[in-house]
């Protein structure tokens, strides 16, 4: 029994025992667990404080970085405020710096200079006070201003919120500039700058530039004059030399006479070389924009070198682009002036051969076109060292065969000038011996209104034109084309018939006869002299003629034959009824110079006209008011009254008294475009350059004879 409670006992005590022991092996399992934990949070706790102490001995690196830095700066600033002030000290420029409140806060030495140790002159003092004391110390010349009223002034500026720059003069003569500008927050900055150096020099180039100024104003205004006094003289010479050659003379009289004639012309053609040439060189010459007609001035100039070309068998062509409009607007006296070099040179280094003129359409930009113009010859050609010289002033090719040629050398070098002036370009193209081409480009305007009905023929005038010329009727073909008129063929009704020829056919009165036109007849032809039989009821038309002239004589023809007037070979037994006895035209002129005043009457011998000539503006007037001319000629030059004045007070004249306005024509000695608007202004429409050419008087008195006025 004891031996079983002990078993039990034993059992118990065991069971207790492991229990114990189960016990025991759970809490220091959990013991053990929480052991670790200890450990980890230990480490990452002594982690945190070693990050901790990495970050605390970073921030004291940077700590005192940042205090080296600082020092650096403080000292790097230091150094440069030193600097800039020993800079401001140092310049000779005034500075200032002035507050919102206008005083001042610093100012360099230049600055105080003037005020010499003015003792309220110094950081504090307002700008007003400043500005006092400068003038109560003279310390600035208000040029003759108020006192109060200069400072106003100053103050005034200052208001401003971009201050304008002031000159002031100081008390020694010096000219001092003021620049100043308002910064951000509201400081004014002033910087004032020594300019009398400067100030001199600029006076002293204004007086350089008047005085070369006036130089050249008398170089111009002598040459005017030397060109009038030479073209005074030259009247007598050339218009004398005009008239001999229409006296009897025999050939050798003729030669010297001729000779005599075209050495004056070539005198005044140098006259005007230089004197164009002086005033591009002064900038004086002003490019005029009228409406012209190019073509028109084409031929003008191929009418004036005919004789010349004629003399040596030179053919001429000329090549208008159809495109071509028939007005442009530019410079008509100087474009003549550039044909006339161009194609007198031509003809001057062309023994043989032909001359020929192509006008081109180049391009067109909305009111401008540029045009082409072509001038070719067969001539001596220029060697190609000197193709770039030519232009050039004074330079002529100096070789054995053109030594004998006349000119100044000035022509091409005038003409590349006056092509440039008017934005064009010029070129050559040249073989030794084989002939030249120039070429030039003129942009010029287009009129507005292309419309040409002052120019045209009637309308619906029809033209049957007969072509017995070899191929010559293209230039004329296209005149008529843009006179309007009509071409039709052989058995068409037509206005006129013309008959372009080189040479009258044989039988010329059966031809037109058997043509069976009986219209009115006209023969154009290039032959100078050409004349028709005394019987043939045609009338003759000498080519190149001018395209007005060439409509006035068209209408002329055709009015004057009427339908059914048919060719008669019979002499004309006049129909009309006797006309009214014509009275004789009144020409009043003046002229100073005897030897002019006989040049003129001379000139006019062959006309059936009354001529009153008096010396002087003052006569011109009271002539004119004693008994009102149909026409007046009228010197420019002359003494008391001259030209200009007596064509004024004639015209005022007129103006009160309600006559019609006499048509007055100038004559003078001076060649230049101002002469020629001064001309204008007085109220003198037409002119004439000395010296006087027979042709020329004589068909301004034709063309401003009124109607109904006998001449011949
Ligand atoms: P010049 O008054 O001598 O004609 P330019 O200036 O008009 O003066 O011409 C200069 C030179 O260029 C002429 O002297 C001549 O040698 C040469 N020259 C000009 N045009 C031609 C041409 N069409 N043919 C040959 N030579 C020419």
């Amino acid at each position: 029994m004891a031996n079983a409670r002990f078993t039990d006992r034993l059992s118990l005590e065991r069971r207790a025992r492991l229990a114990a022991e189960r016990l025991l092996a759970q809490r220091s399992e959990e013991l053990y667990a929480a052991n670790r934990k200890l450990a980890v949070h230990a480490e990452a706790l002594s982690k945190q404080v070693i990050e901790a102490r990495e970050v605390n001995a970073e921030l004291q690196g940077q700590t005192s970085r940042a205090r080296a830095a600082m020092e650096a700066a403080t000292e790097k600033a230091i150094r440069a405020e030193r600097r800039l002030w020993d800079s401001l000290r140092s310049i000779p420029e005034g500075y200032a710096v002035y507050d919102k409140d206008h005083r001042l806060v610093h100012a360099n030495p230049a600055y105080l200079r003037p005020f010499d140790g003015v003792a309220d002159v110094a950081p504090g003092a307002s700008y007003e006070t400043i500005l006092r004391i400068c003038v109560e110390e003279g310390i600035v010349n208000t040029q003759g201003m108020a006192d109060a009223t200069w400072i106003d002034k100053m103050l005034a500026r200052w208001e401003a919120d971009e201050i304008p720059e002031t000159v002031i003069e100081m008390f020694d003569g010096t000219f001092v500039r003021f620049t100043d500008r308002r910064t951000e927050y509201g400081d004014v900055l002033s910087l004032g700058m020594n300019i009398s150096e400067t100030m001199k020099r600029e006076r002293e180039l204004r007086e350089a530039r008047d005085a070369a100024e006036a130089g050249s104003r008398a170089k111009s205004a002598f040459l005017a004059n030397m060109s009038h006094e030479i073209r005074t003289p030259m009247n007598g010479v050339v218009g004398m030399a005009d008239l001999l050659r229409d006296t009897r003379l025999d050939g050798e009289q003729r030669e010297y006479v001729d000779t005599i004639r075209n050495s004056g012309e070539a005198l005044l053609q140098i006259i005007n070389d230089i004197l164009d040439y002086s005033k591009i060189e002064a900038d004086k010459l002003a490019i005029r924009e009228e409406p012209f007609d190019l073509e028109q001035l084409v031929q003008d100039v191929y009418r004036l070198l005919s004789p010349a070309m004629r003399e040596r068998g030179l053919v001429h062509e000329a090549e208008f682009d159809p495109d071509l409009p028939s007005r442009l607007i530019g410079d008509p006296g100087r474009i003549r002036q550039i044909l006339t070099n161009l194609m007198g040179n031509a003809v001057k280094f062309t023994d043989a051969g032909r001359i020929a003129v192509r006008v081109t359409r180049q391009a067109v930009d909305g009111q401008t076109v540029t045009i082409g113009i072509e001038v070719e010859d067969t001539g001596i050609g220029i060697p190609p060292g000197m193709i770039d010289a030519i232009f050039g002033d004074f330079t002529q090719v100096e070789d054995q065969r053109n030594r004998n040629y006349e000119g100044t050398g000035l022509g091409l070098a005038i003409t590349q000038r006056l092509v440039r002036m008017m934005g064009g370009e010029i070129r050559v193209q040249s073989t030794l011996g084989q002939g030249s081409t120039f070429r030039c480009t003129l942009p010029l305007g287009l009129p507005e209104d292309q419309s040409r009905a002052a120019d045209a023929l009637p309308p619906g005038f029809r033209i049957r034109l007969i072509d017995q010329s070899e191929g010559m009727a293209q230039g004329l073909e296209r005149s008529l084309r843009k006179l309007g008129a009509e071409l039709v063929c052989d058995d068409e009704r037509a206005d006129l018939a013309l008959w372009l020829v080189t040479d009258l056919p044989e039988r010329f009165i059966e031809v037109i006869a058997a043509s069976g036109h009986t219209g009115p007849v006209a023969v154009a032809s290039v032959i100078p002299g050409l004349t028709l039989p005394a019987d043939a009821r045609a009338h003759l038309l000498t080519l190149p003629m001018r395209l007005s002239e060439l409509r006035i004589r068209l209408t002329e023809i055709a009015g004057a034959g009427g339908a059914g007037n048919g060719v008669d070979v019979t002499p004309n037994e006049d129909p009309e009824p006797p006309a009214p006895e014509p009275r004789r035209l009144r020409l009043l002129a003046a002229e100073d110079n005897k030897t002019n005043q006989l040049v003129f009457r001379m000139m006019l011998k062959g006309l059936e006209i009354d001529i009153d000539l008096v010396g002087n503006g003052e006569e011109l007037v009271s002539a004119y008011a004693a008994a009102p001319p149909d026409l007046v000629f009228t010197d420019i030059s002359m003494p008391g009254v001259d030209g200009l004045e007596a064509a004024s007070r004639i015209r005022a004249h007129e103006a009160e008294t309600g006559l019609p306005p006499v048509p007055m024509v100038a004559m003078t000695a001076h060649a230049s475009d101002e002469e020629q608007d001064r001309i204008r202004a007085a109220g003198i429409g037409h002119y004439l350059s000395k010296p006087l050419r027979k042709d020329a008087v004589v068909s301004a008195v034709r063309s401003f004879a009124p109607e109904g006025v006998a001449l011949d």
